[in-house]
C-alpha cells in the first residue's frame, strides 16, 4: 500500500498515481468534500467484487459512482427533468442524484431496481483523476458497513482488519476532513424527489422560496401509474429504511379504502425482501407471517389486516409489540383501524414508523402519501 500525503505531493504525481492504480483494477482511497471514499473503475468487475469484500455485509446496499461531468453521467444513467434540475443546482457537491442506470457498469453497482447514483464530488482533484480516468469511480464512503465515518485515515485503518489492509493500494492522505455529513441522496426516478439519504442539502426545499422548517415540509406525495409503480415505490421506501429495518424494526402503517392499493404496496415490500410466495390480503386471519432473507439478513414479515377489527381487545390480543423488533418488517392494512393504540405501541419499542395512505385518483393512478 501506498500512502501519499496530499500536502507534499504534486498534483501531477497524484493524478498519476491514481489513475495508474485504477487502470490496474486496484482500490485507492480518496479525499472528497464529505467522507473519504472508497474508488475502483465503476466498469471493472474484478475490481468491483474487490471493493466488496473490503466493504464486507453491504447487504444488498447498492454502490454510487462520482463522475467529471454531466456529459459524463449521460453514458452511464439518463437523465430526466427532475436530476436535470438538481445537477444544475447543486454538483458539484455533496449530493448523489440516483437515476435509471443504463447498464454500463460492473454489476453490483446499480441497484436490484436498475438505478444509479452519481456524484460530482466538490474536490478539483477527484475530478482531475476521474476525467484523467475516462470512466467513473466508485464512490463508497471509506468505512467497513456499520464502522464510523472516515474523516480521516487513522480512523479506517483502526476499524479494519489487516487482511482488509491488504485490498486498499493507494491512500490519497488529506489529513482530517472537516466533518460534513455524507451527501444527501435523491432517487429522482418517482414521480417526485424520493430523499433515500439526508446530508446538509435539504431537497424538499429546494422549490420553496423562503427556508422552511422541517416541520413545516409538505408531506412527500407519490403519484403511480399502474400496480407495478406501486411495488417499485414500496421497495424503494424499504431500501431507504433498510438501516432501521436492522437496528429497532420498521412498521409500515397503511390505510386507504378498499381497492386503493395496500395489499399490492405490500407484495412490493415482500418482493424486496424476496419473499416468494404470493402475498394477499390477510383479510380472514388477521394477520400473516413469511421468512424472508436477504444476503446475510434475515428477519420475518408480518403481514396485518385490522379490516375486520372492531373490538380493541383482539388488537391486543394480536400483540403487535411482540412483532416489532430488529429485522422484521411488521405491514398494517386498515391502520387506521387501530392508529391510536398503535402509534403508542411503536413509539414504546422505538421502531421507526412509516405512514403510508393510499388513495385511487383514477384509471390506474394511486396517490401515495408518505409520511
Ligand atoms: P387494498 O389492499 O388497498 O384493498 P389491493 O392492493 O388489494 O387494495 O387492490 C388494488 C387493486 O387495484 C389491485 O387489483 C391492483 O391491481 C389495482 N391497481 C390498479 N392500479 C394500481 C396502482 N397504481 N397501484 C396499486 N394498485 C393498483
Ligand atoms: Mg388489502
Amino acid at each position: 500500500m501506498t500512502i501519499l500525503n496530499l500536502a507534499t505531493t504534486s498534483e501531477n504525481e497524484i493524478v498519476r498515481q491514481a489513475v495508474k492504480t485504477l487502470k490496474a483494477g486496484d482500490l485507492i482511497i480518496y479525499p472528497t468534500e464529505t467522507v473519504y471514499g472508497l474508488g475502483v473503475d465503476a466498469t471493472n468487475q474484478e475490481a468491483v467484487s474487490k471493493l466488496m469484500r473490503f466493504k464486507a455485509r453491504r447487504e444488498g446496499k447498492p454502490l454510487s459512482i462520482a463522475v467529471s461531468d454531466k456529459a459524463m453521467a449521460q453514458k452511464y444513467v439518463r437523465l430526466n427533468e427532475q436530476a436535470v434540475n438538481l445537477y444544475q443546482q447543486f454538483l458539484p457537491g455533496p449530493i448523489t442524484v440516483v437515476s435509471e442506470g443504463l447498464g454500463q457498469v460492473a454489476k453490483g453497482v446499480e441497484s436490484e431496481f436498475g438505478t444509479l447514483g452519481v456524484r460530482i464530488p466538490d474536490y478539483p482533484l477527484v475530478i482531475e483523476i476521474v476525467r484523467a480516468l475516462g470512466k467513473p469511480i466508485t464512490a463508497t464512503s471509506a468505512n467497513v458497513s456499520g464502522k464510523p465515518r472516515p474523516y480521516d485515515v487513522e480512523t479506517i485503518f483502526k476499524y479494519t482488519s489487516k487482511k482488509q489492509q491488504t485490498l486498499i493500494d493507494l491512500v490519497l492522505d488529506a489529513g482530517r476532513l472537516p466533518k460534513n455529513p455524507p451527501s444527501t441522496v435523491i432517487d429522482t426516478t418517482l414521480s417526485t424527489p424520493l430523499t433515500m439519504r439526508q446530508g446538509n442539502v435539504n431537497v424538499s426545499t429546494l422549490n420553496l422560496k423562503s427556508p422552511t422548517p422541517n416541520s413545516q415540509l409538505p408531506t412527500p406525495n407519490f403519484i403511480t401509474n399502474n400496480p407495478q409503480e406501486t411495488r417499485q415505490l414500496a421497495g424503494k421506501l424499504l431500501l431507504k429504511h433498510w438501516q432501521d429495518l436492522q437496528e429497532t424494526g420498521l412498521v409500515f402503517a397503511l390505510s386507504g379504502a378498499l381497492g386503493a392499493g395496500k395489499t399490492t404496496f405490500t407484495q412490493g415490500l415482500a418482493r424486496y425482501l424476496n419473499i416468494n410466495e404470493p402475498v394477499t390480503s390477510p383479510t380472514y386471519t388477521y394477520m400473516t407471517e413469511y421468512d424472508w432473507q436477504k444476503n446475510e439478513a434475515y428477519g420475518k414479515l408480518h403481514h396485518l389486516d385490522l379490516w375486520r377489527i372492531d373490538d380493541p381487545k383482539i388488537l391486543e390480543r394480536l400483540e403487535i409489540d411482540r412483532l416489532i423488533k430488529p429485522y422484521n418488517l411488521v405491514v398494517i392494512e386498515w391502520w387506521q383501524q387501530g392508529e391510536q393504540e398503535l402509534k403508542e405501541v411503536v413509539k414504546a419499542k422505538n421502531a421507526r414508523l412509516v405512514e403510508v395512505k393510499l388513495e385511487d385518483v383514477g384509471d390506474e393512478r394511486r396517490k401515495v402519501v408518505v409520511k
